[in-house]
């Protein structure tokens, strides 16, 4: 299931597995990201699913880099590393900790939910550890997201995911 893909991060016994933008879940994602991500390069949402129902949605992003230079790429830090030294970029900002906070605001339990994420293609080590003590089962991405939005791959969409 892992089609052999080197995730930047991936935790000991996790994996992630795929749906087309078909499934309804990533769809809502997506158009959530659209509407509400404030990173204007790399917008990226999550939905949590419980018991077929949508109970939480996050996007990406802080206002912070409209203002300030990204502190990791003025130090020039690689990606998936030191998101905790830049305010734009803290994990505390990506979707997936935000569809959690909000499906707990929304009075639910994401014990035992899952969480599809569009926009990226892997998860960081602060997201995963969030999702994992959320209780989170299982982590789903779009289909061939480490082609559509991984800045390394020449067929990436990046700039143009709601084209
Ligand atoms: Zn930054
Ligand atoms: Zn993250």
């Amino acid at each position: 299931m892992n089609k052999n893909i080197k995730y930047p991060y991936q935790p000991e016994g996790r994996f992630v597995l795929y749906v087309p933008l078909s499934n309804p879940f990533m769809a809502e994602a997506k158009e959530f990201g659209r509407l509400n991500s404030l990173d204007k390069t790399m917008p990226t949402s999550s939905v949590v699913v419980k018991d077929g129902k949508i109970i939480g949605r996050g996007a990406n992003g802080s206002t912070y880099h409209e203002t300030h230079e990204c502190e990791r790429v003025k130090r020039g830090i690689p990606t998936g590393q030191g998101y905790e030294l830049c305010e734009g970029c803290h994990p505390k900002n990506h979707s997936e900790p935000k569809a959690i906070a909000n499906a707990k605001e929304n009075g639910e339990d994401p014990e035992g939910a899952d969480l599809y994420l569009w926009g990226h293609w892997w998860c960081c080590e602060p997201c995963w550890k969030q999702m994992t003590s959320a209780g989170i089962k299982s982590v789903y991405l779009l289909e061939n997201s480490e082609m559509l939005f991984n800045k390394e791959s020449p067929n990436n969409i990046i700039g143009r995911q709601f084209e």
